[in-house]
């Protein structure tokens, strides 16, 4: 992998080092919206190679792919019960009350892969195409699928609307959990990013805390496929939690509920603090809970931030090799037809 410089720190409109600040500081105590506008414009001092983007998108789907295999095993289980059950869960091994085969993916990675897929044939987001992808998905009798996302699904079948009407009960991790692949096609357009990770939630989930866990989610991606530091990722989150405080993660509450507020600090604690992709996604999953969820978010986020080459070699041997092959492919199609490599000159 090509590193990715960075721009000298002075051109930091923060005047501060390139270096993260310690957990707990950062923009949030700077005063709201300030700090927030700091913030954003901080990141456009981002500098980039393609090879190394390209690699970080990669990285990024296999992840998201390895911790929905490595915590399906897991799911629903708590903490003691995982520790009892396997001492620290660190294997991809399958079985899970999915009893599923081991290496086999679930709903996160076949939504994903259905929103990738659509994306890369009809050049961008086409709302109808992904729910009609969704839909043949839903009718193939997928192996688990939520309750949210199924009533959703079921309700374009029924009217062919491309957006739930707004309920207090969307608020669960069905739409942040597929959002990669509109994060990947957006490159270097924040706006859009926004746009089109909301519209892609709104198919199925309807609820501000989904939206914004989506948006957040989709910033974070961007600014770790660019390379992004540690310190500006922290920066991020943190004035994340300063304009949504429901998702304040520090202090960590230890929830990894399918609720999109645990499912997002979850992530946000353990990548925030964490040293390498196998470790955070060590400790994302033996939360228990939603573990795949969890673990495909962070999975994600760490391939982007970490690498392709941080990924465990026998996690992937473990992977079944056609969804291997074809996350990395549209990883890297993604990518390709993105506004970054098509022309685009900054994350701003
Ligand atoms: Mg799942």
């Amino acid at each position: 992998m090509i590193a990715a410089g960075e721009a000298p720190l002075s051109v930091s409109p923060l005047g501060e080092a390139d270096q993260g600040p310690p957990p707990g500081t950062g923009c949030g105590q700077r005063g709201r919206a300030g700090s927030f506008l700091a913030c954003v414009r901080d990141v456009s001092a981002l500098r980039w190679h393609p090879d190394d983007v390209r690699d970080r998108a990669r990285g990024a789907f296999l992840g998201l792919a390895l911790g929905d295999a490595l915590g399906a095993t897991v799911e629903f289980m708590t903490p003691g019960e995982i520790a009892a059950a396997h001492g620290v869960h660190r294997e991809i091994v399958g079985g899970g009350w999915l009893r599923l085969r081991r290496g086999r993916v679930t709903d996160d990675t076949e939504m994903s892969l259905c929103l990738a897929r659509s994306i890369a044939a009809a050049g961008g987001l086409d709302l109808r195409d992904v729910a009609e992808r969704f839909a043949a998905w839903l009718r193939g009798g997928p192996a688990d699928v939520g309750n949210t996302v199924r009533r959703g699904i079921r309700r374009y079948m029924h009217d062919g609307t491309l957006e739930a009407p707004p309920a207090v009960g969307d608020a669960g991790n069905g739409a942040v959990m597929r959002m990669l692949p509109v994060a990947l096609a957006t490159l270097a357009d924040r706006e859009r990013l926004a746009r089109e990770a909301v519209a892609q939630g709104h198919l199925t989930h309807h609820h501000p805390l989904s939206d914004a866990a989506c948006v957040h989610l989709g910033e974070l991606l961007h600014l770790a496929c660019l390379g992004g530091s540690r310190g500006r990722l922290r920066r991020h989150s943190d004035a994340f939690a300063v304009q949504v405080p429901a998702f304040r993660f520090d202090p960590y509450r230890g929830l990894a509920t399918g609720y999109v507020v645990d499912t997002l600090q979850t992530v946000l604690h353990h990548f925030h603090r964490s040293d390498g992709f196998e470790s955070c996604l060590v400790a994302v999953v033996n939360q228990g809970g939603d573990a795949d969820t969890t673990g495909a978010i962070a999975g994600a986020l760490a391939g982007a931030y970490y690498g392709s080459e941080a990924l465990p070699a026998r996690w992937l041997r473990r992977l079944e090799a056609p969804v291997r092959e074809e996350v990395e492919a549209l990883a890297t199609g993604l990518v390709a037809a993105s506004p970054l490599l098509q022309g685009g000159e900054g994350w701003v």
